[in-house]
Order: structure tokens, then C-alpha cells, then sequence
């Protein structure tokens, strides 16, 4: 078993870092799906000169380590809690936006003709693992490296501007210093993933084991019983997981809270041995792990996510549609227009 991100994306050519002196209007801290959003929804607006930077290259934080389950639902913010918080009207529109940001999804892989292994699938919900479980609605399945790095080059291709392997070391005014050059911006947006800091969010550690190929008996196997993409949410934490495009299985489970910043974690152990155990009961004893690592996310303390518009940031969504959600909202918020999400989002 490699302790390794399984992801892979060989043909992406990453873009140089920055040097020297660079003007532009809006810029964004940040190549994760937050702020690969954040630049689309702009530029959906007619808006040019947008620059992104990332420290790492594009999808190296949390977004290119995920298990690429892009779902509209489930733990982060179950719309009866947030319906009892602040009103009906605002949680349906919650839900709404997150329809929108999977709907968006899909046309941005179709528009960009994005080759990352996008299948849709009915996602089936288990209550515990011995429950029969119901298929929850239709999700999205990608490979989140070849996601992330697919839009960056259709934003690219676009006009943004995006520099990699360029950490943001500070701001002073309206110039943002980076190791070998500097940005003279107007606007600035933060979307920094585990390393955004707000006493109302936290980070956690979660685990993915992903086999080796399967015989197509066991894939069917495993079809039969709705693994095709499912969710188990267990009582202390919960099991994730998916079939792979190359027909292996693919398995996340457990988030543990830590203290550090930063998207890459070393390995956790008593989670591989759950997920482990777990895959041994969906499809019998001889089947090895190929790749497992651990990783973390961002995720808010509060129902909703994190996001200050008038400082710029957003962080703790917890699921890649939330985060699509939100980049949405602060997109059209630092235009000053409009935004369906405007009545649940002031800064907090
Ligand atoms: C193992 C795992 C599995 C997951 N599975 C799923 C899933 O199946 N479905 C789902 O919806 N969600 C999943 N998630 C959660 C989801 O991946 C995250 O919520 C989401 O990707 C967060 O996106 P982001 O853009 O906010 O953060 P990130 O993707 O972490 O992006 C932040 C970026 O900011 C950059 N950065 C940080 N500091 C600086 C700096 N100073 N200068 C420049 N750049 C900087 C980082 O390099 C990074 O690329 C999973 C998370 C993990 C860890």
C-alpha cells in the first residue's frame, strides 16, 4: 500500500510562478475550488483582469486530495437546522444555491469540455451499515485533480491570469508581496482552505483507501448493494465512498480535529484499519488497499460556512458544492449586485 494521493492528472502543465511586477483588478489567493469559483463567477460577469495564485499548484490543497463526490446535500448543513435558525425562506434558498452550484458544475465540464472522468450518480444514503438505504438525489462524480486543473486551464484559456507556486507573504495597501514579485490589485478575495484562520473555523482530518481494480464480479457486487456512490452515516463519524472510472473502490471515512494548518496530513492509521474492515464486509477478504492518505479540510463551527465580504474571505464549507455555493455569493458581493444568498450571508 502506498501512502500516496491516488489522483493523477499527467497532461497538465502548470503555469510559471510569478516574478516581477503585475497589475490587475481582482485578485484571488488561492487555486482550490473556492477560488477557481470565485474567478469564474467573475468572469461569468463580464468582468476582466483577474488574476489567481496559489502557493502549490493548482488543486494541491484539499480540493485535488478529495474523494471528487460532488454533492448537493448531507452533513454540513441539513436544511431542517438551518430552516429552524434563520426561516424557512432562507434555508430553501440555501438548498437552492447548492442545486445551482451542482447545475453550474455540470455546464462548466460540458462548456470547458473538461476531461475528468464525470459520471452522475443516484447517491444512496445508508442510515448505518446494516440498513437497506435510499438513493438520496443525483450527485456528481469527478476526478477532483483533473477537475481543479481541467478549469484552471478552460479559465485560463478564458484570460485569467494564474500564477503557481506563489505564496501570498503579505499585504500591505492594495499590493499583495509574494517571494519574487508583487500584484497592485483593486480587490482581493482569500480562499486559503485549512490555512484561512477565524475562531469559528476548524480543521479536520479525513482518510481515503482506494484498491486495486476489481473483477467485474465484484464490481457488480458491489452495484447491487447501491455502492456505486454512497454515504453511511455513522454515529461518531461516517463512510464515504465510490466506484472509480478504472473500477476500483474507493473508500474515505473519519475526521479527526487538528490544530495546524495546511491540506497534506501524515497518514492516519486507525482510520486506514476502519476503512479496511469496512471493505472487507462489502466485498470479502482478499482485496488489497493500492493507495490511502489522509488529508484536511476546512470546516465551519456554525451551519453555515465562513464568508466576509468585506474582508474577502471564505473557508469551512466542509463539501466542494457549499464552496461553489459561496464563491458564488462573494463573487457577485464584491461586484455589489445581487445575490439570493445575501439575507444569510452578513459577516459574522
Ligand atoms: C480526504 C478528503 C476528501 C474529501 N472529499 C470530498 C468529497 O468527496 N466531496 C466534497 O464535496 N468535499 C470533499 N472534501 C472537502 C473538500 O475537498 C473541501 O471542502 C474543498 O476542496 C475546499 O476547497 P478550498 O478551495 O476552500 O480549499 P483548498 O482546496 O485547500 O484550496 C486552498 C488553496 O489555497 C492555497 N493557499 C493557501 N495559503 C496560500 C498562500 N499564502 N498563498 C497562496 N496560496 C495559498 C493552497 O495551496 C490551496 O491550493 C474532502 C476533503 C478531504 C481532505
Amino acid at each position: 500500500m502506498k501512502r500516496k494521493c491516488f489522483w493523477r492528472n499527467p497532461g497538465y502543465k502548470a503555469c510559471k510562478p510569478l516574478t516581477g511586477h503585475h497589475k490587475t483588478r481582482y485578485l484571488i489567493i488561492g487555486g482550490g475550488v473556492a477560488g477557481l469559483f470565485i474567478a469564474h463567477y467573475l468572469l461569468k460577469k463580464g468582468v476582466k483582469k483577474i488574476t489567481v495564485i496559489d502557493k502549490g499548484i493548482i488543486g494541491s490543497g484539499s480540493t485535488g486530495q478529495s474523494a471528487g463526490m460532488l454533492v448537493a446535500q448531507l452533513e454540513t448543513a441539513p436544511i431542517e437546522r438551518l430552516a429552524t435558525l434563520y426561516g424557512r425562506r432562507a434555508a430553501v434558498r440555501y438548498a437552492q444555491a447548492l442545486k445551482d452550484a451542482q447545475g453550474e458544475v455540470r455546464r462548466l465540464i460540458r462548456k470547458g469540455e473538461i476531461a475528468c472522468e464525470y459520471k452522475k450518480h443516484s447517491l444512496k444514503f445508508f442510515k448505518n451499515e446494516s440498513g437497506k438505504g435510499k438513493h438520496l438525489e443525483e450527485s456528481i462524480s469527478v476526478n477532483p485533480i483533473k477537475f481543479i486543473q481541467g478549469m484552471a486551464q478552460y479559465l485560463r484559456s478564458r484570460g485569467v491570469v494564474i500564477y503557481e507556486n506563489t505564496s501570498l507573504r503579505k499585504v500591505q495597501e492594495n499590493i499583495a508581496v509574494t517571494p519574487q514579485g508583487t500584484i497592485r490589485f483593486e480587490h482581493i478575495a482569500y480562499a486559503l482552505g485549512t490555512s484561512v484562520r477565524h475562531k469559528t473555523l476548524e480543521n479536520y482530518v479525513t482518510t481515503i483507501c482506494v484498491t486495486r481494480p476489481l473483477s467485474s464480479k465484484k464490481i457488480r457486487r458491489l452495484r447491487h448493494a447501491g455502492k456505486e456512490m454512497f454515504f453511511h452515516d455513522e454515529r461518531q463519524s461516517y463512510l464515504y465512498g465510490k466506484i472509480t472510472q478504472d473500477r476500483r473502490l474507493l473508500v474515505g471515512y473519519g475526521d479527526v480535529r487538528r490544530k495546524s494548518t495546511g491540506a497534506a496530513a501524515r497518514l492516519h492509521v486507525p482510520h486506514v484499519r476502519s476503512i479496511k474492515r469496512y471493505i472487507r464486509r462489502a466485498i470479502g477478504a482478499n482485496v488489497s488497499v493500492h493507495r490511502a492518505w489522509s488529508a484536511a479540510y476546512s470546516l465551519s463551527k456554525k451551519p453555515l460556512p465562513y464568508v466576509s465580504v468585506s474582508r474577502g474571505i471564505i473557508g469551512g464549507a466542509g463539501t466542494q458544492i457549499a464552496t461553489i455555493a459561496i464563491a458564488s455569493y462573494l463573487a457577485s458581493a464584491i461586484l455589489g449586485e445581487k445575490h439570493p444568498l445575501n439575507r444569510l450571508f452578513t459577516d459574522r
